[in-house]
């Protein structure tokens, strides 16, 4: 039996996660279920599934989980440090799948156990990849991509050699607002921004595909996760989202990686990794299908894409700042303080000033110093908004 934990399960990648492994209960002893908010969800799973333990990130939320896992053998438990905690405990496979940078501390606390970590949570990439990739090492542990795109690539580099490796590309949808005028984008609603057209996420990193922080983020993940040159990583729009990446060899071939747009598929071949075993997704008719449209990149539309780009020619800790501001920013259009755009626009001012600063992104990169410059830039981003909104 593989002993299995999930941080995030009450998310939408949790729940894929729990789909998957519910249909195989005898093979899995689950240790622990993480959520925050909706405890009726945590404490159905955790019952349902017979975990060990249960952890809501909220601490007032405690007594509320407590009362739902009465009668159970499930144990309760809150707050920050009660996941790292649980992520301490034993387990073959964690899934990450916490959204934002509340994802990373657990996450190391499993790859410091020496458990296989699944990465659905690419902020933890963003903000501290030298550290992950350092701590999975140093442990033995394996970190495996379940970000579509890198989990496409990672297939695509099966018994392949990094050095034959020209370009990676990886697509994106293009999101919500693709295909709007540019100046209508200032009035985009949350509604409008929330709902993509052929992936069923998360809300945060649906409103990230619209903006394309989530490609920004994935092209600072691929260069962590394969250690390829920023330069060799290309972003490609393919608005029917079948192709999740490519990878060009200096053959010339381009291995592409084909499938629906159903995080299953990269949740299963993670969960069953090095064997591939039946999914429960759809087989794609091509021939129904008929065509596939792709286009370049609109960094006017984007300018997410460019600053990703500079962050990595940056590098250090400006990850970490990356990701804070973005998050910030994302809370401020959530909340109605700021328009769409302001978006991009917070997190370049957060940037900028904090990358003029030293001391900050070339500090260590230990998850202490990543910890305060992402409270540094969480703070910067909040008094830029304060000013935009004001
Ligand atoms: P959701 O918003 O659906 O779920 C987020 C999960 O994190 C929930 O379990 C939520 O709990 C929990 N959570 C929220 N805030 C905190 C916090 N501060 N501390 C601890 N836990 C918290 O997100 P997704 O499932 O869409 O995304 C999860 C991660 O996977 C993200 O990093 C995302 O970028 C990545 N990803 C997602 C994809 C997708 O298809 N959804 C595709 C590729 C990557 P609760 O709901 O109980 O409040
Ligand atoms: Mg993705």
């Amino acid at each position: 039996m593989k002993r299995v934990s999930i941080f995030g399960a009450t998310g939408s990648i949790g729940q894929n996660t729990i789909d998957l492994i519910a249909r195989a209960r005898q093979d899995y002893q689950i240790v622990a279920l993480s959520g925050a908010g909706n405890i009726t969800q945590l404490a159905e799973d955790a019952r349902r599934l017979n975990a060990e333990v249960a952890i809501t990130a909220h601490d007032h939320l405690l007594e509320d989980l407590t009362t739902a896992l009465a009668g159970s053998a499930v144990e309760a438990a809150a707050g920050e440090q009660a996941l790292v905690e649980a992520a301490a405990r034993p387990a073959d496979w964690v899934m990450s799948a916490i959204v934002g940078a509340a994802g990373l501390a657990p996450g190391l606390k499993a790859l410091e156990q020496g458990s296989t970590l699944a990465l659905a949570n690419k902020e933890s990439l963003v903000c501290a990849g030298a550290l992950m990739l350092r701590t999975a090492k140093k442990h033995g542990a394996r970190l495996l991509p379940v970000d579509s795109e890198h989990s496409a690539v990672f297939q695509a580099l099966v018994g392949e050699d990094i050095s034959a490796v020209e370009r990676v590309i990886i697509t994106a949808s293009g999101g919500a607002f693709r295909d709007w005028p540019l100046e209508d984008l200032k009035n985009a609603t949350l509604d409008e921004a929330s709902n993509h057209p052929n992936w069923d996420m998360g809300q945060r990193i649906t409103i990230d595909s619209a903006s394309m922080f989530n490609k920004a983020l994935e092209l600072i993940e691929t260069r962590e996760y394969f250690g390829v040159n920023p330069k060799q990583i290309e972003v490609l729009v393919h608005p029917e989202s079948l192709i999740h990446a490519m990878v060009g060899f200096k053959d010339g071939a381009l291995m592409a990686h084909v499938g629906p747009p159903d995080m299953r598929h990269a949740i299963g071949y993670a969960l069953h990794w090095p064997e591939r075993r039946e999914l429960p997704v759809e087989r794609l008719d091509l021939a129904r299908i008929g065509q596939l449209t792709f286009r370049a990149p609109d960094e006017i539309r984007w300018p997410a894409l460019r600053l990703a780009r500079e962050v990595m020619q940056t590098g250090g800790l400006s990850g970490a700042v990356f990701n804070a501001a973005k998050e910030t920013a994302l809370d401020g259009f959530i909340a109605g303080r700021i328009g769409f755009p302001d978006m991009a626009a917070v997190v370049e001012e957060v940037l900028t000033k904090l990358s003029g600063q030293s001391g900050h992104i070339d500090a260590t990169m230990t998850l202490d110093n990543v910890a305060k410059i992402d409270h540094l830039a969480r703070q910067e981003a909040q008094s830029v908004i304060s000013r935009r909104a004001g």
